[in-house]
């Protein structure tokens, strides 16, 4: 094997332990993105279930106070009653307490029905609060694993690119540069082996011509299709 592919080869297994051990790390911030948007849409409707619940309670409480000023007038319309002096005052007054008795009892009935309402939005409300309260618990549960999980990952991390930092000297930059694009672009395979004529990376056939250079070992040959750098393995 060429020497720098050799070189570039156990790069390339550091590599692999870099990116299993940062794995699940690089995943935390769009983990927890998620997570925080769940709780805002918990939030948004707990937030809507209790106005909803308040804008009951507020219209059933204005709508007792019409029915208790409408009883007050029809107590006032049944003393004047008491003192009219002809028939046609006494059945208009009459009619006008029956007219605002009628208003009255519909006010009432509306009222009913809107306490009614309350009482079946009161458990929506503390179920939709719990939720949240639940969701929170399980972000900042998240936001403890996750740190943890940074802290203790830090030193293996560091160790390791210690490690790959020293590996990588000697290597050319151009090189080096080309094998990290690799890397990055052909699922952490940028050096691969030739197994009976065919690029491992890629399963393509190699072309006599790259067979040679590679038996000849003294060139870095590249795979004419993947452009993985290759060595020849059996
Ligand atoms: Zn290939």
């Amino acid at each position: 094997m060429h020497p720098l592919v050799k070189k570039l080869l156990e790069l390339q297994s550091v590599d692999q332990e870099i990116a299993s051990l940062t794995k699940d790390i690089d995943s935390l911030p769009a983990e927890e993105a998620r997570r925080r948007r769940r709780l805002d849409e918990l939030q948004r409707s707990a937030t809507d279930s209790r106005n909803r619940f308040l804008k009951a309670e507020l219209d059933a409480r204005a709508l007792d106070n019409a029915v208790r000023g409408s009883d007050d007038e029809i107590k006032r319309l049944n003393e004047r009653l008491g003192q009219v002096r002809n028939n046609a005052e006494y059945q208009a007054t009459l009619f006008q307490i029956e007219a605002v008795r009628k208003d009255r009892d519909v006010m009432q009935e509306e009222c009913l029905k809107l306490l009614e309402s309350v009482e079946s939005l009161r458990p929506e409300v503390a179920a939709a609060e719990a939720a949240v309260a639940a969701e929170q618990k399980v972000l900042e549960e998240f936001l403890r694993e996750a740190e943890a999980l940074r802290g203790s990952r830090a030193g293996a991390i560091a160790e390791v690119r210690g490690r790959r930092k020293a590996m990588s000297e000697g290597i050319p930059e151009d090189l080096l540069h080309d094998y990290d694009g690799l890397f990055k672009t052909r699922d952490g395979i940028g050096v691969c082996p030739v197994e009976n004529g065919y690029c491992q990376g890629c399963y393509n056939k190699i072309t006599m011509n790259d067979t040679a250079r590679l038996l000849g070992k003294s060139t870095v040959v590249k795979c004419g299709s993947c452009q993985r750098i290759l060595y020849m393995g059996k």
